[in-house]
């Protein structure tokens, strides 16, 4: 029988293990480390070095390795052993508390947006001691950040750490004001939901947009796809539901609370919830879980998606990511309580995030921003590209009070009655859910709801957190000035509710309406990457985050160049897969598939010369005209591709890319898919959209 407490956490240095490994006195230096953020004495360093290397030997490691997030999305590491020769041809285990706490990567090898001079290679990885060590294919593995010679960042890690710093500070100087004189520390949570797709393994193979790509770049739709809505928490199929089970087991190992496994709304896809956690934590069991559904999938003949749309017309994967503020000493700082119009401390951090979502939906925007993405936002599926809040019928009561002035009367429990009267009566939830809204309050914290189903979630919520650590930090200056808090308090709720309520809006996130009066409202539409990322590098985000110390302003001018080039070459990598596919194996298949049709022409005319073939001929005149024009469509991606190589501006070209490149490869697309139905299956060369969704 399984033992799920026991294996629970087994292939991580946490806690327990601490506790068992290390001397008491360096077990508390360590945890004073963890908790406060000081940095750790060489000497203590050399201690756990040396605990961390006997439980990994125990464990089966022989290497280690720093494990870091730089810029690419995915994580990166190299692999050291433990071994060190001594005289007589022998080795010994070694590991120093300088090798635990730094390391030296070549940094050159790592998109760094000009920071990095080819001159100067090196960059280091800096441990960081709130994440815990875990063993990973027999190798120790140390979270670190990862940064320049210079100390510039040049990772997703560095700039969340100093953000969850920058609203630690100024939190709790907010609930100092409201007489909280107990908490020592606030730390923002995260839990997020990850969807992807299973595929058969076989069938991917085939596909070589899948493999380039994560994404398929030609597909007929099938004739059925998800209208029947009996995918979504349908039973789930023995393969799927095996895979799972195993994933489940390998992510306990690590530590992470996989909670929730359900189907999504596409056929073929799924999602798993882990309980949340400190963020820097959930980011990076975020990305091991990431890695982890991939080497699972492989080992049951499966593959898994990770990208924000594998197929056209169909539903693409997010991230949903549940964010919250909770105090050391337990308190969600989002969590209404009974009451909310009288929990002032609970309306001045609900003011401070609505401030916080309308005078940046730039950078919520931009965090989220990724060629992957494009597809999925403002595609009727997903969140829009506009950004927005939804907050519930209650609060929305309750706001109201707070602007007319009148009495709130709290809805308390109230109770539904369900029509049918065997069902029991239930509490009403006090949020109904709203699915469409992209940053939607969902009982005591904010789901962000545009994060991309691949991206690493560290973006999203260094920028939610220093937004409203600025907002927090300007209502502390103002609030710590007053007399009377509770009244001062008050009045800020009400001006900014005020000043902010354009972002609120609780209605259909999909419909054509919302576009309109969205527009009325003066909210920002930002529909992709090359019309969003420009706007990171504007007075006012340069500023903001200079001035909480998350980026300085190389640092934010660098990952600006990083994402905005990584997107053009995103591009340029998909359009030379389908030229690639177009003329080596679309239009091969497509002239011989033509070719069957008159040699089949020619058989029924020597069977009886008075019989006419209509069905082939037609068929024949069809297909010839269509690839007639895939051959066009050919030749105009060619030289739209070309045509990038002319464009030196960075985000000149990404836009470029987006009017031109991927313009030309929807346009051959569109023919192909229809060149697809219209040809026997055995003849198209790519296994169909309808075995990829439906075989496994
Ligand atoms: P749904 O899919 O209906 O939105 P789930 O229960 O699947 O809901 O997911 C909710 C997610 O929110 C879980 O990952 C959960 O751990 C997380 N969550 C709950 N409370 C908090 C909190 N205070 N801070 C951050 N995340 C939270
Ligand atoms: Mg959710």
């Amino acid at each position: 029988m399984l033992n799920v407490p026991e294996m629970f956490g087994s292939s991580v240095f946490n806690d327990e293990a601490m506790k068992k490994y290390l001397p008491k006195g360096t077990y508390k230096e360590l945890k004073k480390t963890i908790e406060d953020g000081k940095p750790l004495d060489i000497n203590i360093a050399n201690v756990v070095a040396h605990a961390m290397k006997e439980w990994a030997i125990e464990n089966g490691a022989t290497h280690y390795t720093h494990w870091f997030q730089p810029m690419t999305g995915i994580t990166a590491e190299k692999h050291d052993s433990f071994i060190s020769p001594t005289s007589g041809g022998k080795v010994i285990m070694e590991f120093s508390g300088k090798e635990l706490i730094k390391g030296e990567p070549d940094a050159s090898s790592f998109p760094s947006g000009g920071i990095r001079a080819t001159f100067e290679a090196r960059g280091y990885t800096a441990w960081d001691p709130t994440s815990y060590a875990f063993i990973k294919d027999g190798s120790l593995c140390i979270p670190t950040a990862f940064c320049s010679y210079t100390g510039e960042a040049l990772d997703k890690k560095t700039p969340l750490l100093r953000s969850m710093e920058c609203i630690n500070t100024q939190a709790l100087r907010i609930v100092r004001l409201f007489g909280d004189t107990e908490t020592t520390h606030i730390s923002t949570t995260v839990g997020p939901e990850q969807e992807y797709f299973l595929v058969d393994r076989k069938a991917y193979e085939k596909r070589k947009d899948l493999i380039y790509c994560g994404r398929t770049l030609f597909g007929a739709r099938p004739p059925k796809g998800q209208e029947l809505d009996d995918h979504y928490f349908g039973s789930i199929k023995p393969r799927v539901a095996e895979f799972m089970k195993d994933l489940d087991e390998e992510l306990w190992k690590y530590g992470i609370l996989s909670k929730t496994k359900h189907n999504e709304v596409a056929p073929a896809q799924h999602e798993m919830a882990p309980i949340f956690d400190t963020t820097n934590i959930a980011t990076d069991h975020n990305q091991l879980t990431m890695e982890i559904m991939k080497k699972t999938a492989e080992k049951h003949g499966l593959v898994c998606l990770l990208h924000e749309k594998p197929f056209a017309g169909v539903n693409g994967s997010g991230k949903h990511n549940n964010w919250s503020m909770s105090t050391n000493t337990g308190k969600n700082l989002l969590d209404p309580g009974k009451n909310p119009r009288e929990n002032t401390l609970f309306l001045v951090i609900l003011a401070s995030v609505i401030r916080a979502v309308d005078e940046h939906q730039d950078l919520l925007r931009i965090s989220v921003a990724s060629a992957g993405n494009d597809h999925r936002l403002g595609a009727n599926e997903a969140p829009p590209a506009i950004i927005s809040m939804y907050i519930g019928d209650e609060l929305t009561q309750v706001l109201r009070s707070v602007l007319s002035g009148e009495k709130y009367v709290a809805g308390g429990n109230q109770v539904m009655r369900t029509t049918a009267e065997v069902l029991p009566n239930f509490t009403k939830d006090t949020s109904d859910r709203n699915r469409t809204s992209p940053f939607a309050f969902t009982g005591n914290k904010f789901e962000f709801r545009s994060v991309g189903s691949a991206e690493n979630i560290a973006c999203a919520n260094f920028m939610i957190n220093t937004i409203v650590a600025d907002v927090l930090g300007d209502f502390a200056d103002q609030l710590e000035k007053a007399d009377d808090v509770k009244a001062a308090a008050e009045a800020l709720v009400k001006k900014t509710v005020e000043q902010h309520k354009r972002i609120i809006f609780n209605g259909n996130n999909y419909s054509e309406e919302w576009i309109a009066e969205a527009e009325r409202r003066g909210l920002l539409n930002l529909r992709s990457v090359p019309d969003a990322l420009p706007l990171y590098t504007s007075e006012k985000n340069i500023s903001l985050f200079t001035k909480h110390h998350v980026l300085t302003e190389k640092e934010l001018r660098s990952r600006c160049d990083v994402l905005l080039e990584k997107y053009s070459k995103i591009i340029n990598i998909e359009a030379l897969t389908a030229l690639d596919m177009a003329k080596k194996d679309i239009v091969p298949a497509v002239s011989s598939y033509i070719k069957e049709l008159a040699e089949t022409a020619a058989v029924v005319k020597t069977v009886d010369p008075e019989l006419v073939p209509a069905a082939q001929t037609e068929l024949l005149k069809k297909l010839t005209g269509l690839l007639n024009c895939f051959v066009k469509k050919i030749e105009i991606l060619d030289k739209a591709v070309v045509g990038a190589k002319d464009i030196s501006d960075i985000a000149q070209n990404a836009m470029y890319f987006k009017e031109h490149v991927l313009a030309a490869m929807q346009e051959l697309r569109a023919v192909a898919d229809e060149m697809e139905t219209n040809m026997s299956s055995k003849a198209w060369p790519y296994p169909s959209y309808g075995s990829m969704l439906f075989s496994v």
